[in-house]
C-alpha cells in the first residue's frame, strides 16, 4: 500500500467524505467536457484490500446515486453521442456500425458512405456485398452490411421510408438490440425508453456496484430502477464519456477521478476507500 494512504471504509450510508484536493477545478475543454484539474502529485497504486463490508453498506442508496450523478454532471456537463449524423436514418446506421469499433473510425466512415447512398431508400436497393467495401475498415463488415441493408429494405417497406420512432418497432429491424435503439431514441427522439449500455456502461455500472449483472439487458433493467428517468439519456452519454476519458477498462485514471471516493472497485489503480472484492468491470 503506497504510504500516507490509509483505505476507509465505506459509510453505512454509501455516502464517502470528500477527499481533500479532489475538486474538480480545471476548465472546461473545448469538446464542453470538464476535465480534472492536471499537476497533483500522483501516488503510486495501492494494493487492493478486502476488509469486511460495513454492516449495512448500501451501494444503491439515494444519497450515493446522487453524489454519481452530481460528479457526473460536473465533469460532463455537456455529454451527447460522439457519432455524426444528420438524420435518424444516419445515426441508426452509424450505431449498426459502431458496434465493435471506435466512434472516431465510424466518423471516418460515414461522411463518404451517406454521400455515396444519401437516403435509406438508395440502401434498401442495395445487396449487403454492395456495401461491404465501404464499411469495410468497421470491422464485422459483412453482418454489418447485412443489418445496415437489411434495416433500410425493412424501413422502406414497413415504415413509410421513416425510421420508426418505437422501441419496439424498432427491435424488428436487423441488427437493432435495445442498445441501438435506445441510442436512436434518446439522441434523435429525445425518447428515454431505457438507458443505453455499451461495454463502458457495463464495465462502470459494474465497478459503481449499482449491478451485479454480466447481461447488458439485465444491467440496464438494473440501472432503469436507481438512475432517475428524466436521467436515463444523459447518464449513459456521460458514463461512455466516463469510460473513455478516466474510468478506462485496463488502467483506470482513479487518481484523477472525482468519483474515487464513492468508488471500490477492486480493479481500481489508487484508492483512498476500501475496495470490494465483487465490485468489477
Ligand atoms: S475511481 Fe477509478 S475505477 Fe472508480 S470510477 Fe473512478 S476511474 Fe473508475
Amino acid at each position: 500500500m503506497a504510504r500516507g494512504v490509509s483505505p476507509r471504509l465505506p459509510a453505512k450510508s454509501g455516502r464517502q467524505d470528500r477527499v481533500r484536493g479532489r475538486a474538480v477545478s480545471g476548465p472546461p475543454a473545448k469538446d464542453g467536457l470538464r476535465l480534472p484539474a492536471k499537476g497533483r502529485a500522483k501516488p503510486k497504486a495501492v494494493e487492493a484490500v478486502s476488509p469486511k463490508l460495513v454492516e449495512g453498506y448500501d451501494p444503491l442508496a439515494p444519497e450515493r446515486i446522487k453524489g454519481i450523478l452530481r460528479h457526473l454532471d460536473q465533469l460532463y456537463p455537456a455529454a451527447t453521442c460522439a457519432l455524426h449524423h444528420r438524420t435518424a436514418w444516419e445515426l441508426l446506421v452509424a450505431t449498426i456500425l459502431s458496434a465493435q469499433s471506435t466512434d472516431a473510425t465510424v466518423n471516418r466512415v460515414t461522411p463518404a458512405l451517406f454521400e455515396k447512398y444519401p437516403t435509406v431508400r438508395d440502401f434498401a436497393a442495395l445487396t449487403p456485398e454492395q456495401l461491404e467495401p465501404d464499411v469495410r475498415s468497421t470491422g464485422f463488415f459483412r453482418n454489418k452490411s447485412k443489418s445496415v441493408v437489411g434495416a433500410a429494405k425493412k424501413i422502406v417497406s414497413d415504415f413509410g421510408g421513416q425510421v420508426p420512432e418505437e422501441m419496439d418497432k424498432l427491435l424488428t429491424l436487423p441488427g437493432v438490440a435495445r442498445k441501438t435503439a435506445n441510442v436512436v431514441l434518446g439522441t434523435w427522439f429525445g425518447r428515454a425508453e431505457g438507458v443505453v449500455v455499451d461495454t463502458h456502461v457495463q464495465r462502470i455500472a459494474r465497478r459503481w456496484e449499482l449491478t451485479k449483472n454480466q447481461d447488458p439487458q439485465k444491467i440496464e433493467q438494473d440501472l432503469m430502477k436507481i438512475i432517475p428517468h428524466e436521467r436515463w439519456i444523459l447518464f449513459s452519454h456521460q458514463v461512455i464519456h466516463h469510460g473513455r476519458n478516466l474510468c478506462l477498462a485496463r488502467r483506470p485514471r482513479c487518481v484523477d477521478c472525482p468519483i474515487e471516493p464513492l468508488c471500490h472497485a477492486a480493479d481500481k489503480t489508487w484508492t483512498t476507500v476500501a475496495v470490494h472484492q465483487g465490485a468489477k468491470g
